[in-house]
C-alpha cells in the first residue's frame, strides 16, 4: 500500500458507493464494482458500481419523473436561486471537492483548487441566463400578415451527460448549468476514472440545496454504461465529453434514434509563432498550453508550428522550462507536474512517443519516466523536434505532455501546416505584428483562437470545436442554446378559416 493517508472525508477507509438517483444513494442492480485509484501510487481508495440496464434506466426514468413534475415549467427565478446556491456550494466545499478530484485523476492539488471557484462561476452565469430564456415575434406574411407567429424556447426533457477524467468537475458544470438553467433534467455518467467528485457533488446539491429530487443523477460504470445510455429509449438530448473515437460512438447512436448531441472531442491544437514575436511570452504560452494537467487537456497546444529563424531559440526556452518542471505527489504543493490519470494513458503516451522516433523525430527532450517515483504513470515533459506534420505524432492526439515542433519559413505555410489536421479545437499565433495575427486568425481553422495568449477558458465565452473536434458550442449564450428547441406558435388574427374546396 501506500504512505498515502486517506482523507479525512473518507473516513480513512475505502469506501464502496453506490449510485444516486432521485435524490439519494441507491443500491445498484449489477454486482460487478470498479476501482477508484490514486494515480500517484495506485492506492484503490474506493469502488463503485458498473452500472447496467436497470441502473440506467431507473435513473432516466427519476429524470424524466422530475421533468414531469415541474422542473421545466417552474418560474425562471426558482431555477436560477436553485443554481445560486449550486454555485455557493461548490465554493463552500472547495477544499474537499478538489481533494476527491486529486484522489481520483492525480492531478496537481495546486491546479485543483483553482477550479471551484470557475466552477461556480459556470452555475451563477447561467443562474442569471434562466431569466433571460426569450422568444421572439417575427414578422411573418401569412393571410397578408394577418397571422401572429412568435417562438418560445423549450428543454428538451432529459439530458444524458458524460464526461471524461482531466477536468471532471469543471467539465460537468459546462453542461449541467446550462441544461438546468434551460428547464431540463440530468444524468450523468462522470468518467470510470472520476466517479467519486460527481457522487459526492450530487449528495451535496440534495442535501444543501432546493434542488427537486431527480432533477441531478448519476450513474457511474465504463463504457457499457455510457453506451446503455446514449441507447436509451427515453433520453431527449446527448452532450459528450471526451476522445474523438469514443464520440463517433457516441454519435452513431444518437443518430440511430435522432437525438440531438453536442460533442466536444480531441484536438491537436497548432501554436503558430512567428519572428517578431516576444520570444519569453511565446515560449511561456507553449510551455503553458501542453505540460500542464501533464498534457491531459483537449486543447493541449500539441503542436508548435515555428519559424525557422527562431525554431533553435525556441527549443532551447522549451527544453529550460522543461528542465526546471517538479515531479512530486500531486498533494506536494511545491509539485509542478503529477502523473498521469492510469495506466493505458501512460502506455499511449509512451507508444506515442517511440512511434516519433521511429518516424524519425528526435527527443530532444523527455521522452521517458522519470526515476524515483511510485508508481508507474509519471512522464517526463517531452519535446520532439526534426518533425514533420505528416508523422502520426503531429496528426493524432497523445494527451500526454508531448510537444512536436514543426518549422515554417512563411506565413502561407504556416497556415498550411496548422490546418492540416483533423482536428480544430483551438489555435494560436504568437506575432508582434497585429494585422499579421488577425489574417493568420481569420484562416485558421479552429474554435477557440487566441492571439499572443493560450489556453483561456470563460463561461461567457463559446468553447467547442470545428471538424472533428466536436459539434455545437459550451459557454456563452451557445452553450445555453444546445438545451433548448423552439417552437414557432402561430395564431390568426383575421378571425376568419375560408375554405379550401368548393362547397356542394
Ligand atoms: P477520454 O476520457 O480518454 O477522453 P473516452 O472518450 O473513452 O476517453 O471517455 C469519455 C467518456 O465516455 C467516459 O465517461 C467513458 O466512460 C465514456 N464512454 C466510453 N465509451 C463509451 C461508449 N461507447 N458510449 C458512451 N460513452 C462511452
Amino acid at each position: 500500500m501506500s504512505d498515502f493517508d486517506m482523507p479525512p472525508e473518507l473516513g480513512g477507509e475505502k469506501v464502496d458507493y453506490d449510485i444516486f438517483v432521485d435524490g439519494g444513494y441507491v443500491r445498484s442492480d449489477t454486482n460487478e464494482r470498479l476501482d477508484v485509484k490514486f494515480p500517484y501510487d495506485g492506492t484503490i481508495w474506493a469502488t463503485v458500481p458498473d452500472s447496467g440496464a436497470a441502473d440506467v434506466d431507473s435513473a432516466v426514468g427519476a429524470a424524466r419523473a422530475a421533468f414531469e413534475a415541474g422542473w421545466a415549467d417552474c418560474l425562471p427565478s426558482t431555477r436560477r436561486d436553485v443554481l445560486h446556491e449550486i454555485a455557493d456550494i461548490v465554493e463552500e466545499y472547495a477544499a474537499e471537492l478538489s481533494r476527491l478530484t486529486v484522489l481520483e485523476n492525480g492531478r496537481l492539488i495546486s491546479e485543483m483548487e483553482r477550479y471551484p471557484a470557475a466552477i461556480a462561476e459556470w452555475y451563477r452565469y447561467y443562474a442569471s441566463h434562466a431569466m433571460h430564456i426569450e422568444g421572439k415575434v417575427v414578422p411573418v406574411e401569412n393571410k397578408g400578415g394577418d397571422m401572429l407567429n412568435y417562438t418560445r424556447k423549450d428543454p428538451y426533457g432529459v439530458v444524458v451527460g458524460i464526461t471524461p477524467w482531466n477536468s471532471p468537475l469543471l467539465l460537468t458544470a459546462w453542461k449541467l448549468a446550462p441544461a438546468l438553467a434551460a428547464g431540463n433534467t440530468f444524468v450523468h455518467k462522470p468518467s470510470e476514472h472520476t466517479p467519486v467528485g460527481a457522487l459526492r457533488f450530487a449528495e451535496l446539491l440534495h442535501e444543501h440545496t432546493a434542488l427537486p429530487d431527480g432533477v441531478y443523477n448519476v450513474v457511474t460504470g465504463a463504457s457499457g454504461t455510457g453506451a446503455e445510455l446514449t441507447e436509451h429509449k427515453d433520453v431527449d438530448k446527448l452532450a459528450f465529453t471526451g476522445s474523438a473515437e469514443t464520440g463517433r460512438e457516441v454519435g452513431k447512436q444518437a443518430a440511430e434514434r435522432l437525438v440531438p448531441t453536442s460533442l466536444e472531442l480531441g484536438g491537436k491544437t497548432a501554436q503558430v509563432l512567428f519572428p517578431s514575436t516576444d520570444l519569453e511570452d511565446a515560449i511561456n504560452g507553449v510551455a503553458n498550453g501542453i505540460f500542464p494537467a501533464t498534457g491531459q487537456m483537449c486543447q493541449a497546444g500539441s503542436r508548435v508550428v515555428v519559424h525557422e529563424d527562431i525554431h533553435d531559440e525556441v527549443v532551447e526556452g522549451l527544453v529550460d522550462r522543461a528542465e526546471t518542471i517538479k515531479f512530486g505527489n500531486p498533494f506536494d504543493r511545491d509539485a509542478e507536474m503529477a502523473p498521469v490519470a492510469f495506466r493505458e494513458q501512460w502506455e499511449k503516451v509512451i507508444k506515442y512517443i517511440e512511434l516519433g522516433r521511429s518516424e524519425g523525430a528526435t527527443i530532444e527532450y523527455g521522452g521517458k519516466q522519470p526515476a524515483d517515483l511510485p508508481g508507474q504513470l509519471f512522464i517526463m515533459p517531452t519535446i520532439m523536434t526534426d518533425a514533420s506534420n505528416q508523422m502520426q505524432v503531429a496528426r493524432e492526439e497523445i494527451f500526454g505532455p508531448v510537444v512536436t515542433v514543426i518549422p515554417f519559413s512563411n506565413e502561407a505555410e504556416a497556415l498550411e501546416i496548422a490546418n492540416d489536421t483533423d482536428y480544430g479545437l483551438g489555435a494560436s499565433v504568437w506575432s508582434e505584428d497585429m494585422r499579421q495575427c488577425i489574417r493568420v486568425a481569420d484562416e485558421l481553422e479552429a474554435g477557440s483562437v487566441y492571439i499572443n495568449e493560450f489556453l483561456q477558458v470563460s463561461h461567457a465565452s463559446p468553447y467547442g470545436g470545428y471538424k472533428d473536434s466536436g459539434i455545437g458550442r459550451e459557454g456563452g449564450e451557445e452553450g445555453l442554446d444546445e438545451y433548448l428547441q423552439t417552437k414557432a406558435v402561430w395564431i390568426d388574427l383575421s378571425g376568419e378559416v375560408p375554405s379550401r374546396f368548393q362547397p356542394r
